[in-house]
């Protein structure tokens, strides 16, 4: 089988196309500027092949109600001419084959839990802290969607009571993506998440917020892995902040080795790196394969 594969995100389109293991043959980036000048260069991309199926991992909010007219469009975006745009008929008139849809953040869990640190396994979590923060969950071995797809960068989290900063989501001011994204720690801190490595209050604070998080999603999902990616994540030096501050949070309530003296191999960096994304989305082509949809 030959693939088409789309991650589209706020600052790049990533396009690849690849095999339905998961594997990439060829690969572009395309900045995303106004749909009329990113969509022609991806389209022109795929149409050098002879493509059985494709899979878009889409940045969001976005709306996965096959049952509506607009499914597959981009929905509240503030991105300049992004804002209700058919992404996934876009490319569906243009190609005609079996489209697969989901969040950026469900692809990469798909990915993951196919090929990548959760593999063998048929639940996991995947969390991006990045300019945003979300997650996609794979449970009993399907991707994890309801009424809409899941938004778990925006649930209330406790302030640290040293925290003066008030948080800059548009909608909750203080949620998760409020505190922790990359660009709130910038805010907060005054210098880009990148440039603060060295300061361990910055750190502290972020892995209490983030473990915070987790704990929540553990008690009401009990993925079998957690994998934590985005570029906030590159900073490795949290990963045993966030693992001591889960044990903390859930204080031994629940009783398992991987809460315990096996927090590091349960929450883990992405085994695909960068490439969970688009690696998710080719998957999500098979998917569609499958289903013929
Ligand atoms: P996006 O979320 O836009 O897809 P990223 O996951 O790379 O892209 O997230 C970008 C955010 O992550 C920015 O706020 C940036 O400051 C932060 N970031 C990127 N790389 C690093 C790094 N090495 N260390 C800390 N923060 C980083
Ligand atoms: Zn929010």
């Amino acid at each position: 089988m030959l693939y088409g594969a789309i991650e589209a995100g706020g600052t790049k389109f990533v396009c690849a196309v690849g095999d339905e293991k998961g594997n990439l043959i060829e690969r572009i980036q395309i900045p995303t500027t106004v749909p009329d000048e990113t969509m022609p260069e991806v389209i022109r991309f795929f149409s050098e092949y002879q493509l059985d199926a494709m899979g878009i991992g889409s940045f969001g909010p976005i709306n996965v109600d096959t049952t509506s007219p607009t499914y597959g469009n981009i929905t509240t975006t503030p991105k300049p001419g992004w804002k209700d745009y058919p992404l996934l008929q876009t490319i569906k008139e243009e190609f005609e084959v079996p489209v697969g849809f989901h969040t950026d953040v469900n692809a990469a869990a798909l990915g993951e839990s196919k090929v990548g640190a959760a593999a063998g396994l048929d639940s996991c979590l995947y969390i991006t802290v990045g300019t945003g923060i979300g997650a996609g969950a794979v449970v009993g071995g399907r991707l994890l969607q309801g009424l809409s797809h899941p938004e778990m960068g925006h649930i209330a989290i406790r302030k640290h009571p040293d925290d003066l900063y008030k948080g800059r989501c548009p909608y909750h001011h203080d949620c998760l993506e409020g505190l922790a994204s990359g660009p709130a720690i910038e805010e907060r801190w005054g210098k880009p998440a990148s440039n603060l490595a060295d300061r361990d209050e910055v750190w502290e604070l972020e892995a209490y917020y983030i473990a915070q998080a987790i704990a929540q999603y553990i008690l009401i999902l009990s993925p079998q892995k957690i994998i934590l990616g985005g570029g906030v994540s590159k900073q490795e030096q949290i990963f045993p902040l966030i693992h001591n501050q889960v044990k903390k949070v859930l204080n031994g309530y629940v009783s398992l080795p991987e809460l315990e003296t096996k927090v590091a191999d349960y929450i883990v960096k992405p085994g695909l790196g960068d490439d969970a994304g688009i690696i998710g989305s080719l998957l999500l082509a098979d998917l569609a394969y499958q289903q013929k949809g």
